[in-house]
């Protein structure tokens, strides 16, 4: 299996690092590289405007707000959805608080959240209301009866909050009947598309969900935004957390009038030179193709599966191997304390050039339940060929016969 995109594309495995020229690069799930044309992008906003937006009228400013605008064009290009329903964030974790901090919440307020959910699908609905977890994990159908009996528990949740795709195990939900029973009882259904988006098509729409959350970081683009996506209606019921310029269309001493949505949701300046790059990076994907980043997926997937298996190693979601996953891989060994997982991590990094994440991945209560401590998560994506894969085990054998892996 080779890489699915070259990776002289990708400076880091290119030679970009100093002393590693054949880096593997296996944190994906946290952030991915990013494509030349990427990086290109990010410049040229540098170089040929670098203008704020939508507040001068000369012509820098006109060029820097219209590449602003055509990336929410491209985002609702790539989710088959109206711009005006985009809002353009700084990142995943944004995008959520925007919604539980604006939604009018009561502190006695249901909202179920998933299990397998980040840290950042969990938290700002903690603070706001009642919130409880719902599994989603090793058994799809003991799961669901159960998220089905907790949604007629009580008082109806207001809102079901639940991951496309876990950052633990890559395991994807199949979120349709989720959606249903939620509506059945008047719950808003939002999701977590941070490992989704970047791995295969997303249409919220046809998901039926009414909202969406990503990150550009994870799908070849840059720092600094993201996308919250809902329905006109859901954006408008939202109170904006944050208020200034670029979210009011008139101030005056005693008051002033909120800006149309999205744009009373996109206070202050934003990053204007992410928005270039985000748009680079969509184009990237689209002549990558969605269905064949999907297919790779699987196939690094399968492959680091295998090289577990063979040593019989642990991972999180395990039991479930049927299930589609994205290229995503938390191993653990039983009894191993953070400090030793992060000096394992750093022995791959230092020693054989490989990258890799350890800890608890912001899943916390999810990690600690499955694997009663810390893991080692390998994460692939276009650029990973089986080469990075069995160079990463091969890796991993040589610091367990150091007794480092075990
Ligand atoms: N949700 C999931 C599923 C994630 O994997 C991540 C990033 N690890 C986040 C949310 C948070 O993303 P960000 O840091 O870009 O806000």
């Amino acid at each position: 299996m080779k890489p699915l995109c070259p990776r002289t594309d990708f400076p880091p495995l290119d030679g970009g690092v100093p002393h590693v020229p054949d880096l593997v690069y296996l944190d994906s799930a946290a952030t991915s590289l990013t494509p030349r044309p990427v990086i290109d992008a990010v410049r040229s906003y540098y170089e040929t405007s670098s203008a704020n937006i939508h507040r001068g009228k000369h012509m820098l400013s006109d060029l820097a707000s219209e590449a602003y605008e055509e990336c929410r064009f491209a985002v609702a290009d790539f989710l088959r959805v109206r711009h005006s329903e985009v809002v353009l964030t700084r990142n995943t974790t944004h995008g959520l608080n925007i919604l539980a901090n604006g939604l009018p919440l009561t502190p006695e307020d249901r909202v179920l959240v998933a299990a397998d959910n980040h840290h950042s699908a969990l938290l700002p609905w903690q603070r706001r209301c009642v919130t409880e977890r719902i599994g989603t994990g090793d058994d799809p159908q003991a799961s669901y009866a159960a998220y089905r009996a907790a949604l007629t528990a009580g008082p109806p949740p207001r809102a079901v909050v639940l991951s496309h795709c876990s950052n633990v195990t890559g395991i994807y939900l199949d979120v349709a009947p989720w959606v249903a029973a939620a509506r059945e009882v008047g719950a808003l259904v939002i999701l977590d598309a941070a490992q989704t988006a970047p791995h295969r098509e997303l249409d919220p729409v046809g998901l039926g969900v009414d909202a969406v959350v990503f990150s550009a970081h994870k799908m070849l683009g840059p720092t600094g935004i993201g996308v919250l996506w809902a329905g006109t209606e859901l954006l408008e019921s939202l109170t904006p957390t944050e208020i200034g310029g670029g979210t009011v269309d008139w101030v005056d001493d005693d008051g002033f009038r909120w800006r149309a949505v999205p744009h009373r949701l996109e206070a202050g300046t934003p990053d204007v030179a992410a928005a270039y790059g985000f748009t680079a990076a969509l184009q990237y994907l689209r002549r990558t193709g969605m269905r064949r980043i999907r297919e790779h997926d699987h196939e690094v997937a399968g492959l680091m599966v295998d090289e577990a298996r063979k040593r019989d190693l642990s991972f999180l979601g395990d039991r479930n191997s049927s299930a589609e996953r994205a290229a995503t891989l938390s191993l653990f060994w039983p009894g191993m304390s953070g400090a030793r997982m992060d000096v394992l991590a750093r022995a791959l990094s230092d020693s054989y050039g490989v990258m890799c994440r350890s800890g608890y991945l912001c899943s916390q209560p999810l990690v600690t339940r499955h694997a009663e401590g810390p893991v080692l998560r390998l994460s692939g994506y276009v650029y990973t060929g089986a080469d990075d894969v069995t160079r990463a085990f091969a890796a991993l054998d040589e610091l367990a016969a150091a007794g480092m892996a075990s």
